[in-house]
């Protein structure tokens, strides 16, 4: 091997270093956008308190119920949101509830606070109730 075939082949290693190196950074990016994809924000209802936790990062597919984080204890579900006031009027600031099927339960839910059905996926009232509750609430 001549002295310039050497030092070609001590640069073919260098820019393969490189080449490896910067192709894990782009994988260590990509998984961390990955990561930060898969992160939802949910409301969480602790079943033993009623406590709620607003926009908690929970990783999709995580198993429900998810861990308290002060007791260690499985008892986070996810919120149900009620939009409704007992009078008939629409709420902008949502009651959160608890389903009794999260539970193990097969009894239908009823808001704590209107007396209404509340269920998975709960359903806004209709959109002229939360635009006079937004006039009203909002403005
Ligand atoms: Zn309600």
């Amino acid at each position: 091997m001549t002295r310039g075939q050497r030092q070609l082949v001590v640069w073919v290693a260098a820019f393969a270093g490189i080449g490896l190196g910067a192709l894990g950074i782009a994988r260590w990016l990509s998984g961390t956008g990955n990561l930060a994809r898969d992160m939802r924000e949910r409301t969480l209802i602790d079943a033993e308190t009623g406590t709620v936790f607003e926009h908690m990062p929970v990783p999709a597919g995580a198993p429900l119920p998810l861990e308290h984080p002060e007791t260690g204890r499985t008892t986070l579900y996810p919120a149900e949101r009620c939009h409704w006031n007992a009078d008939g009027t629409a709420k902008l600031e949502p009651t959160y509830v608890l389903l009794n099927s999260y539970v193990g339960s097969d009894e239908p839910t009823a808001c704590p606070d209107c007396g209404r059905d509340v269920v998975a996926h709960n359903p806004l009232p209709p959109d002229a109730l939360m635009m006079d509750a937004a006039r009203r609430d909002g403005g």
